[in-house]
């Protein structure tokens, strides 16, 4: 930014300061041809006669009146193609050193200029005139001229009857720079020496320079703004993809989580809550105002299935086991498995005989189930069956349903048991 506002900064101090293109028209070579205007043949009898030609000093002597007394010198532009001169639109200054004696009061400077729209070879009239008459005396120092101050004369106007646009000044093809007298010099001699003519103007158009520098900055600023908002882009949509990358990895912790902690309450092979999850919803069902009913499932003689048929014969009599107790429940009912081959059921409500019914129930429906297929053993569970009212404790409930189902196994096993000495209400 900074280097760019040097650069800048140095841009136009250059455009300022820069030295001017200067062109000194009397320098060897500079011009293509230099000649004295003269009515006839320059020699001794022509009233126009170099004094030297090596300094452009010369004399005009005019003994009697003529239409026409030209007095001048002319600098070609052009060279061998008359319609081919010199672009001087970014010159802006002539300095003229003439010294001159003589009778004019004036003295004309006039730039034909080229137009290939009308001018013609053969018409050394034709390339438009551009002319500025300066008082002889403001002549005796050098002057710089204004190539503005230059306008095209009516005479010529009026000659060539143009359309009005070709009559409005121009020097981008200029074929000639002549100075002479443009008045009637007979009786009087004229002494003329050109000494100096210099064109000088900028070496290129400044305008066009600055508002490339503004173009510049503009194209710079746009092109910062383009990286800008490409850089940006991209970080965004990199971001983008972090934050997509971790909302996916957010989910799956949080489905791995979920199923972990399904896991962590769940039997693995009965797909009833295990101990733990019993616990808690235990804890839930202790703090409803319901009360809650617990029926406690141990399968009789469990052992010997195992014993006889194996581990994987007594895991599928778990299984099924869950299954018929899940299948008689009520949706707000709770089973686990307590643990072995012992489940619990929790229910909600203060009735004892409700769990009793239940629990009947589910003694049938195991007894009346073909658990093995192949028909080898019939299955029967015991029950003990114990209320928790509301506000007392399910621990306790659970060591009496333990009790009753203590009893059913000494009474003989396939059979419920019921505590009928609940607590009462502890915190009521
Ligand atoms: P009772 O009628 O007095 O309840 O007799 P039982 O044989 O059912 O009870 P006991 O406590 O003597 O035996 C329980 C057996 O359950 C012992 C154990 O090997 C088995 N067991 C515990 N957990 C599992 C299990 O996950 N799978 C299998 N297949 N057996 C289990
Ligand atoms: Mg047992
Ligand atoms: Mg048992």
């Amino acid at each position: 930014m900074i280097a760019a506002l040097a650069l800048s900064l140095l841009a136009i101090l250059g455009l300022e300061f820069m030295p001017d293109r200067q062109l000194d028209l009397l320098a060897p070579g500079a011009v293509h041809n230099l000649f004295l205007a003269s009515p006839a043949p320059a020699g001794a009898g022509s009233p126009v006669q170099w004094v030297d030609a090596r300094r452009r000093h010369w004399r005009c002597h005019y003994t009697a009146p003529a239409p026409y007394e030209p007095c001048g010198i002319t600098l070609m532009l052009s060279g061998k193609d008359p319609a081919r001169g010199v672009d001087l639109t970014r010159l802006r200054t002539l300095e003229l050193d003439l010294a001159y004696r003589g009778s004019s009061p004036h003295v004309r400077v006039a730039i034909r200029n080229f137009d290939t729209r009308f001018s013609r070879a053969e018409d050394a009239n034709s390339p438009r005139i551009h002319t500025i008459h300066l008082r002889s005396r403001d002549v005796q120092q050098p002057v710089v001229l204004d190539l503005a101050e230059l306008t095209v004369p009516e005479w010529w106007i009026a000659q060539y009857n143009l359309p009005r646009e070709f009559n409005r000044a121009r020097l981008d093809n200029a074929t000639s720079i002549t100075i002479d007298l443009p008045s009637e010099l007979a009786g009087h001699e004229q002494d003329l020496e050109l000494r100096r003519l210099v064109l000088r103007g900028d070496w290129f158009n400044r305008d066009v320079a600055y508002l490339a520098v503004v173009c510049a900055w503009m194209l710079g600023a746009a092109a910062i703004a383009v990286h800008r908002g490409t850089a940006l882009r991209r970080r965004y949509r990199s971001q983008q993809r972090e934050i997509d990358a971790l909302t996916a990895r957010t989910s799956a912790l949080r489905e791995e989580q979920d199923r972990l902690r399904r896991l962590a309450t769940i039997d693995e092979l009965t797909g009833v809550l295990n101990r733990r999850g019993l616990e808690a919803a235990l804890e839930d069902l202790e703090s409803q105002p319901q009360g809650v009913a617990l029926v406690l499932l141990d399968i009789d003689h469990f052992k010997r299935i195992n014993d006889r048929w194996g581990h994987t014969a007594g895991d599928e009599v778990l299984r099924r086991v869950a299954a018929i107790v899940a299948a008689n429940l009520r949706a707000r009912d709770v089973i686990g498995r307590w643990g072995g081959e012992e489940f619990l059921i929790a229910c909600q409500g203060q009735h004892v005989e409700d769990a009793a019914h239940l629990a009947e129930k589910l003694r049938e429906s195991i007894e009346s189930s073909c658990i093995d297929a192949k028909g080898r053993f019939g299955i029967t569970a015991s029950f003990g069956v114990a209320l928790a009212p509301p506000g007392t404790s399910a621990q306790r409930a659970f060591k009496r349903a333990d009790a009753a189902l203590y009893r059913a196994k000494s009474a003989g096993r396939n059979r419920v048991e019921v505590d009928t000495a609940h607590d009462a209400a502890t915190t009521l």
